[in-house]
């Protein structure tokens, strides 16, 4: 059972405490994003379980009238043992996706998956009209080269600061450059894009900054935040019409996603240290 210093960040071990959480959020105006936890499988079958799992959840997602959709990791998908077996993974939740009218994420890992990632998301989301939404990072100086080609794509795009720590000839290595960065990313989507651009970041400067381009450009743009941060910020931007998100991740494989919540911000370590001290 997941401790409740842990439940702040993840939506419960199984799909029906998940599906729990996204009605609760739902009540609010925030629509759920809801993440299987697992990365890095080295062999197919995890990857296949739960892509399955995936397939399952997206059939369970379209049977209720929830507002939630999914996203995936490509090493959860197997990228890690072939591109191969990734995008066959990758392919079989899409089309579930289709079948059952939900919307299906695609995270962004490491540089080294950058390309084999962004094949598949234009292929599928080719092919599958829009139903297909790819992440990508502000702070890989390749992005905006990435986002010339995948601008016109249909689907949504999802930009991030970057979560991966990437050597400096591939990545603007310090705050004020991934910053800008990703302000030069977000102004282009807003000028070549009609919809389909999703703020990912809980930095409100940006995300006041996206309002200040819809204003400038009309582009139709969503936000998203993680569960656990700023969820006043994320009840406000829904109550106030703004199209809100919050990515919950679920399932067994919680710990290292805790902890990494925990690690990168000192204001998650206080608040689990106050859970255990029940201050
Ligand atoms: P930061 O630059 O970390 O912080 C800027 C400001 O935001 C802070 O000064 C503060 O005002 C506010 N803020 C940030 N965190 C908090 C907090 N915990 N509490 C209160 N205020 C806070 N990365 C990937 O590499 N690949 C992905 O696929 C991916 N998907 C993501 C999906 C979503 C929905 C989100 C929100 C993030 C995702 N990320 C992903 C992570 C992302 O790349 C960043 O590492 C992460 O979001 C931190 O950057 P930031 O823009 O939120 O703000």
């Amino acid at each position: 059972m997941i401790p409740p210093i842990a439940s702040r960040f993840v939506a419960g071990e199984t799909p029906a405490t998940a599906f729990d959480h996204v009605r609760q959020y739902n009540e609010d105006g925030v629509k759920v994003i809801l993440n299987l936890l697992g990365e890095h499988y080295a062999d197919r079958e995890n990857a296949d379980a739960d892509a399955d799992a995936y397939v399952s959840l997206v059939r369970d997602i379209g049977n209720t009238d929830l507002d939630a959709c999914v996203s995936v990791k490509p090493s959860q998908l197997g990228i890690d043992i072939g591109a191969d077996v990734f995008r066959e993974n990758f392919r079989r939740i899409v089309e579930a996706g289709d079948e059952h009218d939900v919307f299906v994420w695609c995270d962004m890992e490491d540089h080294e998956t950058t390309d084999i990632t962004l094949d598949a998301f234009e292929e599928l989301a080719r092919e599958f009209d829009g139903g297909v939404g790819q992440c990508v990072q502000a702070n890989l100086r390749r992005t905006r080269e990435d986002l010339e080609r995948i601008v016109d794509v249909p689907g949504k795009i999802r930009l991030v600061k970057g979560a991966y720590d990437e050597p400096n000839d591939i990545a603007y290595t310090d705050k004020a450059s991934v910053n800008e960065a990703y302000r030069e990313d977000l102004e282009y989507l807003f000028k070549e894009r009609d919809d389909g651009i999703a703020v990912g970041s809980h930095d409100p400067k940006m995300i006041s900054f996206a309002s200040e381009l819809h204003a400038e450009y009309g582009a139709d743009y969503e936000v998203q935040l993680l569960m656990g941060v700023r969820e006043d910020e994320q009840r406000r931007l829904a109550s106030e019409g703004v199209e809100t998100w919050q990515y919950a991740p679920y399932g067994d494989k919680w710990f290292s996603y805790f902890y990494r919540r925990v690690r990168e911000r000192k204001e998650n370590v206080l608040f689990a240290l106050r859970a255990i001290a029940g201050v």
